[in-house]
């Protein structure tokens, strides 16, 4: 670029920057995107770039870093990676003698807002979220612009205690996983105390919802603004379609999240075509942190293998694995409608051939939802349309084998009717692309060629028509060897020269009279011949036309395409529930799980449960073990030494029942499901000690959220309770929950209570509907053999120590602690006394300081005469065999 234009350019870069100050602003020069000033040294800084300068007038540099054009896609992952948004500044039109190109923000990019394939995980829903808190209540919106999902919901605090609300709003942001979440710029939250000051909403939430936080304007979020955005983006004079009406909450983070995409997507988001007003009530409610310790979607160290999504989700497409996702996060209440997904899973269970063919046709089928939005979107890639093609082909043949199976089936179940709706092959969409698209498109429209011949008479007609010039062209480097004898004669293209002749300048001197010479380089000379030339503007021109042509015939296509984008995305959704049915009854057949059953009353009864992850994992046999509960028996407490499998079994019989109600067969020989309205888990220690809770404080807060919201539908898993502080203590708070639990009548939840307490199996003679149980373990000699089986009655012991020695911890201490165990088990404890069995406490003997040691402290080394020095060694010798002396006489 000339030095005249630096200050118009930069000039246009800071109006842009300007308007997106909170961005990275990546400015498109030529083959590049740079950045400038702060954003170059940041960018510089995480993406390892050379920092440079450019300048800007005359003396003054800035710094500038910069990443090539077609790699951009990479660069910018990382920086969201990181946190950072994107704004992205492309050229537009042609760039004139009067100053710079024209240059506009295409699009921001943010966590939430990913459309790029490469940037985003393809099965697993990108979220944005809304959030807007108003005293007792608060709405939740939530959108995946790579799919169009667009739902909203308004929230009540349930129970009235303080931070309720807040509670309610973290399960479901726990539930969406968003990867950015928009809220209030002033928004603010405070408990219900007067002297409580109040804190920021994003710091209230943050640390329990780990995710990136962005404040966008209070106003976005009042209901007649937010209205006003979604009212004019769907075109309609009132929201009562989307069923948000009368919920000014959900509104105002619908309206929030909107304007939030229109201002990132610079206007592109046709594929927002509506809004999904939900109800938390009909799926079943689990808290994040249950979330989190159940491993439902991804383990603690957030990998999915070894979460329980890890062993079911083998579905063969995108689509099915995100709808499996979502499946997981919200279990279904409703027994009806969990019975229509099992007859479904039940018929791919049984018919083995017809579930292979279904799953190798699945995985065929790029992932149809994706691609269609990127059409609406206006982003679509050539290859998205031949994707979309490729789908709808396998449709037909996925149809009839299906309808083919249903006519099979009983007509006691409901089959594969369902999973059907919505399927359709679109032939005139399919044959569209087929006529228009060669089978093996280039990635981007401008690389050309990605029209098939025959489908456009005009873009023939160039083709033809400079068909003998490019034949020509083609044909004149031979030509031209063969006339001048120049064997090493090269025809050449540059932007600068357009085509050209190169000779070497050995051979110069047979190079023809009316060759004229263009340019001189180290080695040869270059030469243009006035036909050359001739031939080169046809071509070029052409080549101009024929790309014009292109751009405008495939945008035409799309929009084709994207007046059927109802019935893509609806075919897309049947594929993903066929994908997820075929997946589930695979995963059903291989792990030989159960057809669960169903009833409204709390009951229970799992014969022969196995943990779905474990059982995979380990290479020991599982031993399967029963839970049967009902009104009379709902409360279990689970006694047994460490390491016998009390873990494993409250965790076994959550994720069964937590798999029954997605609709999933169960690892077990028989389930039958009282349906659960909420799981609750108090397990372990978690990671909020990062927001400043000590471990202790998080087992109570958590035990709180339990006793002040458990129904009597809901399931509790409490992996000790009281475990953090002192025993009296700990027993104490643990003994009064369970008798919380089972007096109160709203709180009379089904509950599994593992405990090392031993005193607390007494709490059976005293509450009826306690049971006590505990894991078998068999004695050999020292050793102690896990049996893992669950039988009823309490353990005495906890064979803690015997534990310890399987850890490695040293003899010495083992043995002095299971004498210690002796006496306080016997009533005589006298801490300090040690249990008399010298050779094995040598190692504690050392510690005391043999008497040498203070010999040798003792002595002034600077002091002493080298006589008096080896009196001393003669002293200490002496001394050191005496000891030696008389231990080996004893
Ligand atoms: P602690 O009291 O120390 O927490 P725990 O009783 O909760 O111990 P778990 O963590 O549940 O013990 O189980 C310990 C190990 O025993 C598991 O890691 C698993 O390998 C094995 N195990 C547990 N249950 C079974 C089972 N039913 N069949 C086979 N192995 C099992």
């Amino acid at each position: 670029m000339d030095d005249k234009d630096t200050t118009p350019i930069r000039k246009q870069y800071l109006d842009l920057k300007a308007r997106y100050p909170d961005t990275i602003l990546f400015f498109r020069l030529g083959d590049f995107y740079e950045t400038f000033d702060n954003d170059a040294e940041i960018a510089a800084r995480e993406l390892d770039l050379v920092l440079t300068s450019r300048p800007v007038s005359k003396g003054e540099r800035i710094p500038m870093a910069g990443v090539p054009y077609h790699a951009v896609e990479g660069y910018i992952a990382r920086l969201i990676e990181k946190g950072y948004r994107v704004a992205i500044a492309e050229q537009v039109g042609e760039p004139t003698s009067r100053g710079p190109m024209e240059r506009r923000i295409e699009r921001v990019v943010t966590a939430g807002t990913i459309t790029e394939p490469a940037m985003l995980d393809e099965k697993r829903p990108n979220y944005l979220a809304a959030v807007v808190i108003e005293g007792k209540r608060a709405g939740v919106a939530y959108t995946d612009i790579s799919t169009g999902e667009f739902a909203a919901t308004q929230l009540e605090e349930d129970g009235g205690y303080a931070g309720d609300i807040l509670n309610v709003v973290r399960q479901e942001l726990s539930r969406l996983h968003a990867r950015e979440v928009l809220i209030p710029k002033v928004g603010s939250w405070k408990e219900r105390s007067p002297d409580q000051p109040a804190t920021r909403l994003e710091e209230t939430l943050a640390g329990l919802v780990a995710t990136n936080f962005t404040p966008w304007p209070g106003y976005r979020f009042e209901e007649t603004a937010a209205r006003q955005t979604l009212l004019e983006h769907f075109g309609v004079r009132t929201l009562q379609g989307f069923g948000c009406e009368g919920k000014p909450l959900a509104i105002g983070a619908a309206g929030a999240a909107l304007a939030y995409l229109q201002e990132t997507q610079q206007g592109l988001l046709a594929q927002i075509t509506g809004l999904h007003t939900y109800a938390t009530d009909r799926f079943m409610a689990i808290d994040a942190s249950t979330r989190r310790n159940l491993e439902i979607t991804e383990t603690l160290r957030g990998e999915k293998q070894g979460s329980l999504l890890g062993v079911i989700d083998t579905t063969s497409t995108a689509m099915g694995g995100r709808l499996l996702h979502a499946r997981l996060a919200q279990p279904l209440l409703d027994i009806a409608e969990l019975e229509g997904r099992l007859d479904q899973v039940q018929a791919f269970v049984d018919d083995g051939i017809l579930r292979a063919q279904v799953r190798q046709a699945l995985k065929r089928t790029p992932d149809l939802e994706r691609m269609t939005t990127r059409v609406l979107a206006g982003r679509a890639s050539p290859r998205d349309l031949t994707g979309i093609r490729a789908t709808l082909e396998v449709v037909p043949e996925l149809r009839g084998k299906l309808e083919e199976a249903n006519r099979r089936i009983s007509k006691s179940t409901k089959g594969f009717g369902e999973l059907l709706e919505g399927l359709e092959a679109l032939p005139e969409i399919a044959g569209l692309i087929a006529e228009a698209l060669v089978d093996e498109p280039p990635a981007q429209v401008s690389a050309g060629g990605l029209i098939r011949p025959g489908f456009s008479a005009e873009l023939d007609g160039i083709l033809l028509a400079t068909k003998d010039a490019r034949d020509w062209i083609a044909g004149l480097e031979n030509k031209e060897r063969n006339r001048t004898g120049i064997k090493n004669l090269k025809v050449g293209y540059n932007k600068v020269f357009g085509y050209y002749l190169e000779v070497t300048q050995a051979n110069v001197n047979l190079v023809p009279a009316h060759y004229i010479r263009k340019q001189t380089l180290v080695n040869s000379e270059r030469y243009i011949t006035p036909e050359l030339k001739e031939y080169e503007s046809l071509v070029l021109n052409a080549e101009e036309r024929i790309a014009e042509l292109e751009t405008r015939l495939f945008r035409e296509i799309c929009e084709r395409v994207a007046a059927r984008a109802q019935a893509l995305l609806a075919t897309a959704q049947a594929l993903a529930r066929i994908d997820v049915a075929a997946s589930l009854a695979d995963v059903a057949a291989r792990q030989h799980y159960v057809r669960p059953t169903f009833e409204v009353a709390p009951a229970l009864a799992i014969e022969g449960g196995r943990h779905p992850v474990v059982e995979r994992a380990q290479r020991e046999p599982f031993i399967p073990n029963d839970l049967q509960m009902d009104a009379e028996s709902r409360i279990h407490i689970i006694t047994g030494p460490n390491m016998a499998g009390k873990s494993v079994f409250l965790r076994q019989n959550a994720l069964i029942i937590l798999m029954a109600q997605i609709g999933s067969f169960v690892p077990a020989e028989r389930a039958h499901v009282g349906v659960v309205d909420r799981i609750f888990t108090r397990i372990g220690a978690s990671d909020e000690l990062a927001a400043g809770q000590s471990t202790f404080m998080v087992e109570m807060v958590e035990t709180a959220n339990i006793l002040n919201h458990a129904t009597p539908q809901s399931l509790l898993i409490l992996d000790e309770v009281g475990r953090g502080t002192s025993t009296y203590d700990g027993m104490a708070i643990a003994w009064a929950v369970v008798e919380y639990l089972h007096n109160h009548p709203e709180r009379r939840a089904r509950t599994l209570f593992a405990t090392h307490y031993h005193e607390l199996i007494e709490m059976e003679e005293h509450l009826p509907h306690v049971r006590n149980f505990n894991l078998a373990v068999t004695e050999e000699g020292r050793d102690v053999v896990f049996l893992h089986k669950v039988v009823p009655g309490g353990a005495d012991r906890s064979y803690g120590i015997h534990v310890a020695r399987l850890a490695g911890i040293p003899a010495p201490v083992v043995h002095r602690a299971e004498g210690l165990l002796e006496e306080l088990e016997s009533g005589e404890f006298r801490p300090g006394t040690q249990v008399q069995e010298p050779e094995l406490f040598q190692p504690m003997l050392i510690a005391q300081e043999p008497p040498v040691v203070e010999m040798l402290r003792q002595i002034d080394v600077n002091s002493l005469t080298p006589l008096d020095a080896l009196t001393k060694l003669y002293e200490l010798q002496k001394q050191v065999e005496e000891k030696g002396g008389k231990k080996r006489k004893k």
